[in-house]
């Protein structure tokens, strides 16, 4: 499980500075969509050696809020959610009393806290820093967000007080491990998702039980469905559920998330019954921003006259044409009609996801896709593409090396997948073209 660190500070003291400064250039995925609205209040953050999820819980506070409630209730959702706190001063507006009362309530609480003295630019570490040290966290980081000043060895610090990761690889995707499929559900509440594992589980399995966890925590179950190994990542608790409080589910972008991390494939559940709200938009960005192999489940299909199911199939490839590549069901959890076909879809997009081509193969594919449709001539001269390679796993990168291949189109790129995803029968995986320019 990935480290989470929260941004916690007053207003104005540089809190998303930081975190686009942090989280800077993760877009490969995702630019291509226009109009899906991106979180920029959760973030990855990769360094060699270390990784993480960054959060910044100004983001999360509601801003009309008085600045001691929303001080609370920033540094309550960074002590129920993070494993270490970055907590932001401004140098330059010195300590303020508000300053103090969070760092008491950090204090008292417990979580590892990093301090850190942000708009230093221009001024001498030692002068700055002194009166911070009254807050009683300890030395503090010293930085700069705009100039850049003190983020190395922010960093630095961020990578001794958080647990290393395991293995680092080049590859990311290849500690996955190819004979179990890991599935996380994911839906908004409601839309029915514990019936729904209940079905895929078979009746006998669920035995809600209480399991110690956070609020980011899922349960994974694993289990095993015609020869094929799974674990199913349940973010709605069913087998938690045996605590009447808990049945009340929110929806928590940092557990789907942390789902999303540990999953290859990813059952987005939708509510036939009311069709896509934005709840279920910000669920599917993060899900395409994740790169995951995707099945759609449209639920409580049952019970609906001809023309809703038509609204709701025209609103469903209305709103989410950025996940077209994902095959969609409609089921009915509460009846189990469509479930047991769920699986064919899930296998299949594992495999595509999972996906092993030579470069000869993937070479062979360009070639002939360019002698069908050449590339466009850039300021007079012709992009031109000589071979291609898979570059990674879930979902399959392939990188394609030529020249001026930076200048290619997006249409053009848009063509290349095409052609990829159907040469190589790629369904329910994004698939990510790359252009490497050798000259
Ligand atoms: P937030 O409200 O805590 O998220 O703060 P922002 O990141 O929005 O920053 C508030 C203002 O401070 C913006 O105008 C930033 O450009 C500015 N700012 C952020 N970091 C620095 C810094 O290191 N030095 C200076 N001088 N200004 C900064
Ligand atoms: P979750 O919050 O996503 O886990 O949703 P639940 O599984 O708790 O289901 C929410 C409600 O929708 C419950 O009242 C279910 O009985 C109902 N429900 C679930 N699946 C179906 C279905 O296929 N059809 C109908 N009509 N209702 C369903």
């Amino acid at each position: 499980m990935k480290p989470v660190i929260a941004l916690v500070g007053r207003p104005n003291v540089g809190k998303s500075t930081i975190f686009n400064r942090l989280t800077r250039s993760r877009d490969a995925l995702v630019a291509d969509y226009a109009g899906l609205t991106r979180d920029r209040i959760y973030g990855k953050v990769k360094e060699p050696g270390f990784d993480f999820i960054l959060i910044d819980t100004g983001g999360l506070t509601d801003q009309t809020d008085n600045m001691s409630d929303l001080m609370r209730k920033q540094a309550k959702l960074a002590i129920d959610e993070a494993d270490l706190i970055l907590f932001i001063v401004d140098g330059r507006a010195g300590l303020m009393p508000t300053d103090s009362d969070v760092a008491q309530q950090l204090r008292n609480d417990g979580k590892p806290v990093c301090l850190v003295i942000n708009k230093t630019e221009g001024e001498r570490r030692e002068i700055i820093s002194a009166e911070f040290y009254a807050l009683g966290l300890g030395e503090p980081q010293v930085i700069s967000a705009t100039q850049g000043r003190g983020i190395d060895s922010l960093l630095a610090e961020i990578k001794q007080r958080i647990p290393a990761v395991e293995k680092i690889e080049a590859d990311e995707a290849e500690v996955f491990d190819e004979n179990e499929i890991r599935l996380a559900v994911l839906g908004r509440p409601n839309v029915g998702k514990s019936t729904l594992i209940n079905r895929l589980l078979g009746e006998e399995r669920v035995v809600a039980f209480d399991e110690p966890g956070t609020t980011r925590d899922s349960i994974h179950i694993p289990f095993e469905k015609d020869g094929v190994n799974y674990t199913l990542i349940d973010t709605a608790g069913v087998r938690r559920r045996s605590k009447v409080s808990e049945k009340l589910e929110k929806f928590s972008v940092l557990k789907t998330l942390q789902a999303l991390e540990d999953a290859n494939v990813v059952m987005l559940v939708l509510d036939a019954h009311e069709g896509i709200v934005e709840q279920d938009l910000h669920l599917a960005g993060l899900i395409v921003e994740s790169g995951r192999a995707v099945v759609i489940a449209v639920n409580k299909w049952d019970g609906l006259e001809k023309s809703e199911r038509e609204w709701v199939t025209t609103n469903i490839e209305r709103r989410l044409p950025f996940l077209n590549f994902a095959k969609t069901h409609f089921i009915s959890a509460l009846h189990g009609s469509g479930v047991g076909l769920l699986f064919k879809s899930v296998r299949q997009a594992f495999q595509s996801a999972m996906t092993k081509v030579p470069t000869s193969r993937l070479t062979r594919v360009l070639e002939d896709a360019i002698a069908d449709h050449p590339p466009p001539l850039v300021r007079g001269r012709r992009i031109k593409f000589r071979y291609a390679h898979l570059g990674g796993k879930n979902p399959p990168r392939i990188i394609i090396h030529g020249n001026q291949t930076e200048s290619t189109p997006n249409s053009y790129k848009r063509y290349l997948e095409n052609t990829f995803r159907e040469a190589l029968k790629l369904q329910g995986t994004p698939v990510m073209i790359e252009f490497k320019t050798s000259d």
